[in-house]
């Protein structure tokens, strides 16, 4: 496995996150929009997902954050990777980790993006077609197939849902496939869902299993020996214990009636990064406007919807931040724009929140996911850097967690 960089690691000596913060605004000397990424946090979600659901095997989903010491601290952990594209397969195997330990999660391969993943022996992928199968049986042969079914979460308790754009139906399309598969000589591994980003449904994930088991059941009648793994998605929540905990129970009541030969594997992206990034941009102008006989403030401020912010842009999250310097009780109706020239790039929306002084910074906590690995360079502007972090005191902890591991 590659070294982890320890220099490029900042050792926080203060007492609390913003100290750090301070810090690097006034080393770096720079007003450009920054992260500070908490190392042990990630590893803390690792050893905290494994322990509730020890027989789930997690695959981190590279695409909700590809930030190079996120990768590498979950190397460095023994974690499993997601990719999609060969591009995230590029570069989780930079980091050192070995083919094996990578599946190629996504239904609708480009050619020579499958072209890649044999080249470089990543063998497990996901179909929900019979064109994505005939494209696999021509250019990978060899490769080991899940079958990905369309499960939703309840509609009112999931965010993104996408079962419309990916997934057969259960029992007559998925029974086809199998079919299909078997005449092709092609392996089939399993079955997978992805219920939504983020699915707080957690009883669909214990049906989910459920459902997948019963295929299992029928792929092996039909002959399909190998059929062996049920893969449970991503929608994994990252902050909330009593979350986490039902979803424990519900995951590991239905693996009760599950082969302990059959190898279960999830992909959470949020779960693991969204908490552990904390976003600083400073204030680059304020108005106060008169509508009516009512005022509202408005802040400038340097990142935006084609920056951090994407989920704003989607009207997703409306996130009101901190103040750095002056926390203050005043609460006034105020919109906060984004830094490009575009009237899109718009954070939140006549909304009370404090008041910012000009030269303050806004701080956004819980931005590891759907966030960087969105940015653009829209109107010039470079996406906000991101700065590893670790306590003074857990630094023996950290670099002895991830030195255990590494085998
Ligand atoms: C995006 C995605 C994930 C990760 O979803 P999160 O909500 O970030 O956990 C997992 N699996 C698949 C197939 C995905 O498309």
């Amino acid at each position: 496995m590659s070294e982890f960089d320890i220099k490029k690691i900042k050792i926080h000596e203060g007492k609390n996150d913003t100290d750090l913060i301070k810090n690097i605004i006034k080393e770096t000397e720079s007003d450009d929009p920054f992260y500070i990424l908490d190392i042990e946090d990630i590893i803390e979600k690792h050893k905290l997902i494994v322990e509730k659901m020890p027989r789930v095997v997690p695959h981190y989903a590279v695409k909700c954050n590809p930030d190079p010491t996120v990768i590498q601290t979950l190397a460095a952990m023994n974690a499993n990777f997601d990719c999609a594209s060969k591009q995230e397969i590029q570069l989780v195997l930079k980091m050192g980790v070995s083919n094996d330990r990578i599946i190629y999660a996504h239904p609708g391969k480009a050619p020579s993006h499958i072209k890649f993943a044999k080249k470089v022996g990543v063998e497990k992928t996901t179909v929900d077609s019979k064109s994505e199968i005939l494209k696999l049986k021509k250019l990978y042969p060899e490769s080991k197939l899940l079958i990905r079914v369309a499960l939703d979460g309840s509609a009112d308790q999931c965010g993104v849902n996408f079962s419309e754009k990916f997934g057969c139906e259960v029992t007559t399309e998925a029974i086809e496939l199998m079919e299909y598969m078997k005449n092709l000589k092609m392996t089939l591994l399993g079955f997978c869902f992805h219920l939504g980003s983020p699915c707080l449904d957690t009883s669909s994930y214990g049906k989910g299993i459920k459902v997948c088991n019963n295929l299992i059941n029928i792929a092996k009648t039909m002959g399909h020996i190998e059929a062996n793994v049920i893969d449970i998605g991503g929608g994994i929540q990252g902050q909330d214990t009593d979350y986490l905990n039902k979803l424990a129970l519900s995951i590991n009541d239905a693996l009760k009636h599950v082969d302990p030969e059959i190898e279960i594997i999830s992909e959470p992206g949020r779960y693991y990064v969204e908490s552990a990034f904390t976003l600083s941009a400073c204030i680059i102008g304020k108005k106060t406007i008169k509508k009516d006989d009512n005022i509202e403030k408005f802040y400038y401020v340097n990142d935006g919807t084609y920056g951090a912010f994407i989920e704003e842009l989607l009207d997703i999250k409306h996130r009101i931040p901190n103040s750095l310097y002056c926390q203050s009780n005043k609460m006034f109706v105020s919109t906060i724009w984004g830094r490009t020239a575009d009237p899109y790039d718009i954070l939140v929306k006549s909304t009370p929140m404090q008041d910012f002084e000009e030269e303050d910074w806004m701080i956004w906590k819980n931005m590891g996911a759907y966030t960087s690995s969105l940015a653009t360079t829209f109107n010039g502007f470079i996406p906000a850097s991101v700065y590893p972090f670790i306590r003074k005191s857990s630094l023996n902890y950290v670099l002895n967690e991830m030195k255990n591991n590494i085998h």
